[in-house]
């Protein structure tokens, strides 16, 4: 592999490596830093914002259900007879208008009345499931209980009933009074959450029911059927901590719970990771995609430089500075090509050496900067003389080379004889030097039995008997 090759590769690796790298790390590093964000601050904020916004909405009618099942006129009411309808009617009604509550409502253990703002709207029976509530609450221990129903003799909305048992002064159980409030503006709460932070919140019973949540949830019933939670459960009941990783069905969550004491509920907030990590993966992307397109560029700008210095440096080896000509070293190269030709019998040569006659005094009178005009006039006119094909070079001082390419010998004379007529002539060294400059010329072709050097001995030697014969003329080896 060429130099130039291998160093572009390794540059191109390096910038690759280093830009992949940086990206990876930087993509890892944004995973780590929002699930820290999330876990640390915003999930628990809105478990925070929630909870505050459950006890503005719930806690208050909790309350509202305590004050009346402990209210003196209530219990007696009750203990007297339940006969005054009107009382009772004008109590509830002020209850649910005075706290803004949609329905209040008493129901008498012993008559199963069920009083209603209204008055009286049913008698609640064993056998009628939709009474079966008031059953299943008298059974229980507790004063009081949270329950979400429907209730179609109050409308199709989704109620959140809080109940709560009536005493007599004895405390014994003479009945159940409670309110209901329309949680429809709390689904929409958790439905905004859904769609402004992608975070799912639901409720979860002490038993492990899901009770309150979105429209959107991927979840239903215990979550003792739901993978992934059911491992968790024990930790969050317990109240152990209240950040939670875990692997469901449908991906990773990060989830914060928070147990709400009064309602006997625990909150869930939580997120799939997915949502976020598209997010992240796409920036990650785009970086990838920046830095490979900068490391192309750079790479592309590398390339370019090294050809631009690589050109200079073979210029430099190849080029004579003053007359911009081809130097010894490549004349050599280029005869060695055309050498081995004719010895394949390709070509013929004809090598010619060319001495500027008496330039020492060109020197000497008019110094050394017009010597080296001179020198570049006598390139430029050697240039517009020949063919491409020919190779011409600085041989060295003020000597050149031309080799000529499958010229005949009577044609190479004829060049020769014009490149001396042309020098002599031209009007601009005449004007440099005011008067002609000469040039003698050793010319000769090369034969099957001789090397290069031979060739070029054998034309200096031309070259020498022409300046010996008075200069200014071509003598053929
Ligand atoms: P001859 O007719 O026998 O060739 O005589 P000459 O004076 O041309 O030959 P000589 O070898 O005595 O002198 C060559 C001179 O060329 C001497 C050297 O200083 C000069 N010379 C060589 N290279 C350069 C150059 O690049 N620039 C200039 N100005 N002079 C150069
Ligand atoms: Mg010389
Ligand atoms: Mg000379």
């Amino acid at each position: 592999m060429r130099l130039k090759t291998k160093v572009v590769l390794i540059i191109a690796g390096l910038l690759l490596g280093v830009s992949i790298t940086g990206s990876i790390i930087n993509y890892l590093k944004n995973v780590r830093d929002t699930q820290a964000q999330l876990q640390n601050t915003s999930l628990p904020l809105s478990v925070d914002n929630i909870y505050t916004e459950i006890q503005q909405r719930m806690i208050e009618p909790l309350l509202v259900s305590s004050l009346m099942s402990h209210d003196t006129f209530l219990r007696d009411w009750l203990l007297e007879g339940e006969t005054d309808m009107n009382g009772i009617v004008r109590y509830l009604t002020e209850i649910q208008q005075k706290y803004d509550i949609f329905t209040t409502f008493l129901v008498s253990d012993k008559t199963k009345n069920y009083y209603h703002a209204r008055g009286l709207i049913d008698v609640v029976n064993k056998e009628n499931s939709a009474d079966a509530w008031y059953f299943r609450f008298m059974a229980q221990p507790e004063p009081y209980e949270i329950n979400l129903d429907y209730n179609a003799n109050l409308s199709d909305s989704l109620i959140m009933f809080i109940n709560y048992k009536v005493m007599n002064y004895k405390n014994e159980i003479i009945g159940a009074t409670g309110v209901g409030v329309k949680i429809m503006n709390i689904e929409t709460m958790l439905n905004s959450f859904k769609t402004k932070y992608k975070y799912d919140v639901y409720f979860v019973s002490e038993k492990g029911e899901i009770t309150l949540f979105a429209k959107g949830l991927n979840k239903r019933g215990n979550i003792d059927t739901i993978e992934g939670l059911k491992e968790i459960k024990e930790s969050v009941f317990k109240g152990e901590k209240s950040q939670f990783e875990y692997k469901g069905k449908e991906g990773e969550y990060l989830l914060n719970t928070k147990y709400i004491e009064k309602l006997k509920l625990h909150l869930f907030v939580e997120i799939n990771k997915k949502e976020y990590i598209g997010d992240l993966k796409k920036t990650f992307y785009v970086n990838l995609s920046i830095s490979l397109l900068v490391t192309l560029l750079v790479t592309l700008i590398i390339i370019y430089t090294i050809n631009i210095y690589q050109n200079q440096l073979v210029q430099l080896a190849n080029e004579d500075a003053l007359t911009g000509l081809a130097n010894r070293r490549k004349f050599n190269e280029q005869f060695e090509k055309r050498y081995k030709l004719y010895k394949k019998g390709v070509n013929r040569l004809t090598l010619l050496l060319i001495d500027i006659d008496d330039f020492k005094e060109v020197n000497d009178t008019f110094g050394h900067l017009v010597g080296d005009d001179t020198l570049m006039r006598v390139a430029e006119i050697l240039r517009t003389e020949l063919r491409v094909s020919d190779i011409i070079a600085r041989w060295g001082g003020e000597e050149f080379a031309l080799l000529l390419v499958d010229v005949p010998s009577q044609n190479a004379l004829e060049i020769a004889q014009k490149i001396c007529h042309a020098i002599r002539e031209d009007a601009l060294l005449q004007e440099i030097l005011q008067q002609k400059l000469t040039v003698s010329i050793g010319l000769g072709e090369l034969t099957s039995l001789e090397s290069q050097d031979g060739l070029v001995h054998k034309v200096d030697q031309a070259l020498y008997e022409a300046k010996k014969a008075g200069k200014d003329q071509v003598i053929v080896a």
